[in-house]
């Protein structure tokens, strides 16, 4: 039995990446495969109860487990590109603070240029979860500068991007203009750059972050293979 940690369904499986994904890279015929991200379980990759991802159940148990706590006031949390079903985690959770951030999303409370995000006052949030966006930005150095900025010392950030394990040199160029191109070297049709792990996890330190790695082996026993978590999973948590 598999069980989801962000909804609490169980299941014998999750349900696998869909196949639009594997046609448009046999189509394009990639140098790499989708088996060769670090954090994506191209076989049991969606909830069928609440629809969340391998890597939002990854932050879930890290919240469920390590979450900071400031002692005598709520936790406040910003959720920059909030996904659905982890936001409402969020929000569920008790004595906290919650805003949610986004460039285009009419559903984000703030609409907010991460390279820009006079709205916060420095130090203004305990735990921030950007996961997914810094492939997005073409300047991610001054979105990493404003994470930094806006994060209170004692906090925590959630700081995921995809990292193909067989690249050791970042590739990026926001003016490529080929949506093929963009799917065969970034990965998705709107990313900009495919993050090497090691330039990735360089650029979080260089932005001011030490950076904590969550592997299989922080958690329970077995508990990556209950949840839909591949073994090569790993979590960047940032602190400042
Ligand atoms: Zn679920």
């Amino acid at each position: 039995m598999r069980t989801c940690p962000v909804c609490a369904s169980r299941f014998p499986n999750f349900l696998p990446l869909p196949a639009k994904y594997f046609e448009v890279f046999h189509r394009l015929k990639v140098f790499y495969s989708l088996e060769d991200f670090e954090t994506l379980n191209i076989g049991q990759y969606s909830c069928p109860a609440c629809q969340c991802s391998d890597r939002d159940r990854l932050y879930a148990l890290y919240i469920a487990q390590f979450l900071p706590r400031p002692e005598g006031r709520p936790l406040r949390i910003l959720d920059i590109a909030p996904a659905p079903v982890l936001s409402k985690l969020l929000r569920g959770l008790t004595n906290v603070q919650y805003r949610s951030a986004d460039l285009y999303s009419e559903l984000a409370d703030d609409k907010v240029d991460i390279t820009d995000m006079h709205l916060y006052p420095d130090e203004s949030f305990d735990f921030i979860v950007c996961s997914h966006v810094l492939e997005h930005v073409p300047d991610d150095a001054k979105a990493i500068a404003e994470l930094h900025r806006v994060l209170a010392p004692g906090g925590r950030a959630i700081l995921m991007v995809p990292i193909l394990t067989t690249i050791h040199e970042t590739d990026e160029d926001p003016n490529e203009k080929s949506v093929d191109e963009r799917w065969a070297r970034f990965g998705q049709d709107d990313h900009i750059r495919m993050y090497a792990k090691d330039d990735f996890l360089g650029r979080l330190k260089k932005g001011g972050f030490a950076v904590e790695s969550f592997d299989s082996a922080r958690f329970r026993e077995g508990a990556f293979r209950m949840h839909g978590i591949t073994e090569t999973s790993i979590l960047y948590v940032g602190s400042k």
